[in-house]
């Protein structure tokens, strides 16, 4: 029996958007092979090259990032994926050999599942296949929006941007980061970000303590970020409507929602 839908961190037994957003049959299928899991933040799920394994969902406040590694050793992130996804084998076939590194960006719990599972699940069902292949376009468009901010956007709005987007899916306003680890992230220098951070607390959207970054102002941080989070939150409503966590209370039955073809 699929739990009920319930947007509460500490009642809802699932935890992940795009699995609650799964028909009951299809959970029904995967819900046995689902293990729940617990990981530190630092922790990295695969390296380039890797073959990768497992696919992992993040529950509740549990965040994932995508990063590419250049031969500088710089770390600079593609992806945030949170509750309202997952990441390995869902947006592939089988086991391939991972093109980028996963990193635990937030700590806590994930259900975890064998690629050998998952590829077996989709083959038994066509509504599974393609709710995973819904999900697949929307991480490709936040991949094309990315490369679209990093080329036009200020480091002021995608700081911002990138607060916002973590907030959003791990649906806390307290973000454990060092301001280190956010430059990093975003590929701009320590003393700049600095610079950002000290005006954005300026400006009372944020504070800041040793390691973590508090949002006190949602409302105030969005206006200074650019556009690029809404352009993808709009994508997975278009596409997976309720799965993004800004639309909690409105998880729609997507197995006869047209994927829109676009691009
Ligand atoms: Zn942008």
């Amino acid at each position: 029996m699929k739990p009920a839908a319930n947007a509460n961190e500490t009642s809802d037994p699932i935890g992940n958007n795009l699995l609650r957003a799964l028909r009951t049959d299809d959970w029904t299928i995967l819900e046995p092979k689902l293990e729940e899991w617990s990981a530190a933040t630092g922790t990295v799920l695969h390296q380039p090259g890797d073959t990768v394994r497992s696919a992992f969902f993040p529950r509740n406040s549990s965040l994932i990032s995508y990063l590419v590694i250049l031969e500088d050793g710089r770390a600079i992130e593609t992806a945030l994926v949170g509750r309202e996804g997952a990441i390995g084998g869902i947006v592939s076939y089988g086991r391939l050999p991972a093109f980028s590194r996963a990193e635990i960006q937030r700590g806590g719990s994930f259900f975890r599942i064998d690629l050998h599972h998952l590829e077996e699940a989709k083959t038994q069902s066509l509504t599974l296949r393609h709710l995973f292949a819904r999900y697949a376009d929307c991480l490709m468009a936040q991949v094309f929006q990315s490369v679209a901010c990093n080329a036009a956007h200020s480091i002021e709005q995608r700081t911002a941007k990138w607060l916002m987007a973590a907030v959003e899916r791990s649906g806390t306003d307290d973000l454990t980061l060092t301001q280190e680890q956010l430059a990093a992230m975003l590929g701009v220098g320590r003393s700049y970000l600095s610079r950002v951070i000290h005006d954005l607390r300026h400006r009372g959207v944020i504070e800041t303590r040793r390691g973590r970054i508090r949002v006190c102002d949602p409302h105030g941080l969005r206006l200074l970020a650019c556009e690029c989070n809404d352009a993808v939150s709009q994508h997975f409503d278009d596409v997976l409507k309720g799965v993004y966590p800004a639309d909690e209370n409105d998880l729609a039955e997507t197995a006869d929602v047209p994927v829109r073809m676009h691009r």
